[in-house]
Parts: C-alpha cells; structure tokens; sequence
C-alpha cells in the first residue's frame, strides 16, 4: 500500500489520553487526562432529559443552536465588557478542541509561524501541524513561569502571525495577568498579529489572581479569536461542547471551516447546554469555592507527603517535581513516562508525564489533576504517600 500522508507520520497520539488508557487497564486512580468527576448541574440533566424526549434531535444550525449562542454572547459580554452578535461572532463547536483547531485553521496558512509557551498543551502542536503552521516556542520560565517578551517581540517581527495563549494555562497553572496580556496585546496591534486564546479554566482562577479575558482588552477585539468550552465549567467534557468567539470576519471564515469538519455540535446536548448558561453569578463563584477548596486541599496533601509542587494560579492540574525520586538508583535512566507507568502499576496513581507538555527537555515533572472527589483525592494521596518512603 502506498504510505499514508506525511502529516500523520509527525505526531504521536494524545499522551494525556494514552494516560487514561494504561489507567483504566490497571484499575489506578487518574488524575492524569484532566476531567472532573463532579455531576454535571441538575437543571442541566433535566434539560437533557427533556430534549430526549422532546428533541431536537436533528441537526441544530451549524454553528449552533440560536438560543446557545444568544446565551454564550450575554456570558461573554458580562465579562469582556464587549457586545459580541450571537449571529455574526460566535461559533458552537464540538468542544475547546475543535474551537482550537477550527481558530487555527482559520487563521493560518501553510508555513505561518505561531508563537506558543512552552510548557503547552499538547494539542496545540498538532492542532499546527494539522492547520500547516510553524510553532515557534516562548519559555515560560519556572518557578513562576514568567516569560520574555522580548523573545515573544522577535518572533513577531520574525513574522509570527498569531500567538496562542491559554490562561489560565494547562499544565503550569500560570494566569496571565492584565499587565502581561496587555503588553502581548500591544505586540500583536503593533505587528498586525492574531491571539488565539484557549480559556478553558477560566471559572478555575484562585485569588489573588483573576482572570482577563483578551478580547476585552484596548484593540484586542479585532484580532482576538477567543476559544472556550462548557466541559469544565459545567462538567461535562463528555457532551464536547465549546465554543469561538471573534470579529466579523474571522467568524465568517471559521464558520465554513466548522461546517466542514463536523457540521455541527450535539442539537439536544446544546439544548440542555442552555439551562447552565442561564445560572447567575452565584453559579460561578461557587464553582470557583469549590475549586479554590480542592486546590488547597490537595496542595497542603502533597505538602504532608513531600512532595515538592508548583502553586498553581490558576486551573485543575499541579506539576510534582519527580526529580528526586529518578535519582534513586531504582529509577536510574528513567523517563518520566516510564515513571508514570511504574506510578500507574505500583501506586496506583495515573499521572502525566511533563515532558508531553514542555519544548525544552524536561524529564523532572508530572502532571496530577485534582478536579476529584474528597474521597479520591484522599485515596490518591494516601497511595502517594508510599513515595515517601522511597526517599528514606
Ligand atoms: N485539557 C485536558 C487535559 O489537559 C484534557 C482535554 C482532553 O483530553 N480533550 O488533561
């Protein structure tokens, strides 16, 4: 047979999905892919039990059900202080990652450089192998993951045509602040670039930080293509919902490139979608307690155990520095995967390893998610305390 196409050939699977797998064939706890175990909202069950019933079950309009969209345009205006048209600016997609992939190819041609942090979420790298483009990678920098903008000012005049910023940004926790993000704004106005944004987590920001949507920013309207999703809000990444939200023109665009990749999102999963949009405030900021009350309840857990951690600012997930324990002659030449695997098998604990997120080669970090349970985090910690013991 002759060989299939090149691009297939540049990119692996999904580690964080492959993490799943090797989890769930060892029966470990994951808190690798990172998804909650929370129920999703109640009303939104009703909804989705009522269009079972009563549908829709065919086809909504391509780019969504009108009253979803009308909703994630009120939602968004509330916190961009924008006034975005639910008909000309918004786009329902098949969750944060076909938004991601829809922005990207809207954006890009084939040899188009894109500025992305590194460490990243993976997807993007093959979201830009898929689209054509070239990543070009900006270190964020631990401890605090800070990062030079004046590398990010060379790539623009190196010609990068977007950036993608994810914040708060899986896997660091990092959330960029306004000063930061204005600075980048004043870069993409200056060179005539775009920032593609993925703000999955946004209602996963834990004081002092908060967080600053891009688009809402001096001059960003225009050039921001704001990529969101449902999954994490609401809990419910199994109903792939997300969403794009942009000017005009760049929606105009993206809609054909989302008619052809998928027609459509779920019609009943949007129509249940819509009792969530329709909570208040409060919805929120008790979301945002409830979250705030894993993050530090887990941290103070790993704390106990001695396990040195990042803080994260922002989102569900936590970078353990495993750097200690692969100096132990039992873990002598291993990588981090293949420390998440003896993780998997004789803890019992599913992790991701960091270096499916970072450019540079790092071999120290994994990734836990704490979007859990009480009980499981209890669980998990427990099975991770045995770690301790290795360093005795
Ligand atoms: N964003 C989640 C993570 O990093 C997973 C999302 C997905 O698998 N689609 O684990």
């Amino acid at each position: 047979m002759r060989p299939l196409s090149d691009r297939v050939g540049t990119f692996t699977d999904s580690v964080i999905r492959r993490m799943t797998r090797i989890s769930n064939k060892y029966g470990a706890i994951n808190l690798s892919q990172g998804f909650p175990d929370l129920d999703p909202p109640k009303p939104m069950l009703g909804a989705l039990a009522k269009a079972a019933y009563e549908g829709p079950h065919q086809y909504s309009i391509t780019y969504g059900a009108q009253n979803l969209r009308e909703k994630l345009a009120e939602k968004f205006n509330r916190v961009s202080g924008l006034n975005v048209d639910p008909d000309t600016q918004v786009i329902v997609t098949c969750g944060g990652t076909e938004a991601m992939m829809c922005a990207m190819m809207t954006v890009c041609n084939p040899g188009d450089r894109v500025m992305v942090f590194s460490p990243f979420y993976e997807n993007y790298g093959a979201d830009a192998i898929l689209s054509g483009a070239e990543p070009v990678y900006i270190p964020l920098v631990p401890p605090e993951y800070e990062f030079d903008l004046s590398l990010i000012e060379q790539g623009f005049k190196e010609g990068a045509k977007a950036i993608i910023i994810c914040n708060p940004s899986n896997p660091c926790g990092k959330v960029f602040t306004r000063e930061e993000l204005m600075a980048i704004g004043r870069l993409a106005v200056r060179y005539d670039a775009y920032v593609i944004t993925d703000e999955v987590y946004e209602h996963m920001v834990y004081a002092p930080s908060v967080h600053t949507v891009m688009a809402g920013l001096p001059g960003m309207a225009e050039r921001t293509v704001t990529c969101s999703s449902l999954s994490k809000t609401f809990s419910i990444t199994g109903w792939r919902l997300g969403y794009l939200i942009g000017s005009e023109q760049v929606i105009e665009a993206a809609k054909k490139v989302h008619d052809f990749l998928t027609v459509g999102a779920p019609a009943p999963l949007q129509e249940a979608a819509v009792a969530g949009l329709s909570f208040g405030e409060d919805y929120y900021r008790e979301l945002n307690i409830l979250y705030t009350e894993k993050r530090n309840y887990f941290l103070a857990g790993l704390d106990r155990i001695g396990l040195k951690h990042n803080a994260p600012q922002g989102t569900y997930f936590v970078l353990i520095d495993i750097s200690d324990f692969l100096a132990l002659e039992q873990f002598k030449g291993y990588t981090d995967l293949e420390f998440c695997e003896w993780l998997i098998r004789e803890i019992g604990v599913a992790a991701v390893p960091g270096s499916s997120f970072f450019r540079e080669p790092v071999n120290d970090l994994i990734r836990l998610h704490f979007a859990r349970g009480r009980e499981v985090l209890d669980e998990a910690l427990n099975r991770l305390s045995k770690l301790d013991q290795l360093l005795k």
